[in-house]
């Protein structure tokens, strides 16, 4: 990295510069679209991780290509209405880091299914269950249907452990948003990242059991 772009670099990270636009600036607003900021950081905190020519250019095409197609298939696809809320960026799926355990693999699949599901809310549908018409059959199951009502007591009883303050500030989420959060939805209240891992294990446990009712 030669020592002119190292010492403007160094200037703009540390905001000793009034220069916003130019070949500098350009790079880093670049490397941050992409996630790839982290290079720069890493090669300033220690020079010898600067990647080889090589390896550059194919994290570059690769990185860029994904996110590109990322972007695309998040604003066109019907089907990624729930994901691009749940999955806001390219990073490791919080369905599969909660259910990495083998003996959680049959309600990861589908979890992960409902992730990717269209919420197509303008036709009625039929609850085989209870005769209720519903609009939106998971948040129908999860929240209101007569068969699942002894899952949704257990389930209150399972996320007790959370303190009062969370079920109470949970269960006053109206039903669509409920159903969310269970699917990890950023909504509050939030929880630390473990005990959120712990919600949800639970929570996906009890949605994947109201699946098994249909
Ligand atoms: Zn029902």
């Amino acid at each position: 990295m030669s020592k002119y772009f190292y010492t403007q670099i160094l200037s703009l990270l540390s905001c000793n510069t009034s220069i916003k636009y130019g070949f500098i600036p350009y790079i880093c607003n670049t490397l941050c679209k992409y996630d790839l900021y982290s290079v720069i950081n890493n090669v300033l905190v220690d020079p010898t991780t600067l990647p080889s020519k090589y390896v550059w250019k194919r994290t570059v095409k690769q990185l860029v290509y994904e996110t590109e197609m990322w972007r695309y298939r998040m604003m066109t696809d019907s089907d990624f209405v729930r994901f691009r809320i749940l999955q806001p960026t390219i990073s490791p799926s919080i369905v599969y880091m909660t259910c990495c355990r083998a003996a959680h693999r049959n309600f990861m699949h589908e979890v992960a299914k409902l992730w990717c599901r269209s919420c197509r809310l303008d036709s009625l549908t039929l609850c085989q269950n209870c005769n209720v018409q519903t609009t939106d059959k998971i948040v129908h199951l999860v929240c209101e249907c007569a068969a699942t009502t002894e899952l949704r007591t257990k389930y209150v009883c399972a996320i007790a452990c959370f303190g009062i303050e969370f079920i109470s500030e949970i269960l006053q989420l109206d039903e669509s948003m409920f159903t969310m959060k269970l699917m990890d939805a950023p909504l509050a209240p939030l929880l630390n990242n473990n005990e959120n891992k712990d919600f949800l294990l639970i929570s996906f446990q009890f949605i994947g059991d109201c699946l098994l009712c249909v």
